[in-house]
């Protein structure tokens, strides 16, 4: 098995995130988590913080990388030469759109395999927007985003409470 691949908004990472990364990196000798431009979504930290903030997280795991995609994912991998995405599952919720995703990227390219791992029961319901909804409203952060993440996001969304632009 070779180089896998992580994608995701990271908006901002979560201990679920992390929690997928922690044991991809036990089965795959290389991981690249690909924080995405998606341009849909209109996010609280810009580009350039959510990569130093997963950067920041995963520092101690020698075999994770940090890379930005502002391309398709089928695509990222075939350049990266990697044969593996790996995938979070949650609740059945995610599945349809994860299982359609998988088929997606793997007719764009046919080495590419997906692999899902299935949620941690303690971060079963653990999102980025549910963590950025507990942040708008003062909640301990403890145990729901790395203890990094929890000063720039509890100071962003104070910033915006008092009227300042996030990016
Ligand atoms: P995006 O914002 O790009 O949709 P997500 O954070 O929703 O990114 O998802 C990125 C990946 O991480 C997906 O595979 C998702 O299922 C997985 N994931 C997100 N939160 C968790 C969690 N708490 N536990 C396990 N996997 C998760």
């Amino acid at each position: 098995m070779g180089t896998a691949i992580y994608s995701g908004s990271f908006d901002p990472i979560t201990l679920g995130h992390l929690n997928i990364i922690k044991r991809a990196r036990i089965v795959f000798p290389r991981i690249i988590v690909c924080v995405t431009v998606n341009a849909g979504k209109s996010p609280l930290f810009t580009l350039d913080e959510r990569i130093a903030q997963v950067a920041l997280v995963t520092s101690k795991f020698p075999n994770v990388e940090v890379a930005v995609c502002d391309n398709l994912i089928a695509e990222f991998a075939r350049i990266n030469k990697a044969n593996v995405i790996i995938r979070g599952l949650r609740a059945l919720s995610d599945y349809e759109r994860e299982f359609s995703m998988a088929l997606v990227n793997k007719k764009l390219n046919p080495d590419l395999e997906t692999f899902f791992l299935a949620a941690d029961e303690k971060y079963m319901y653990h999102s980025s927007s549910g963590v950025k909804e507990l942040a708008r409203f003062g909640a301990d952060l403890t145990g729901w985003c790395p203890r990094e993440i929890i000063e720039p996001l509890t100071s962003r969304m104070e910033q915006i409470t008092l009227g300042g632009k996030a990016q």
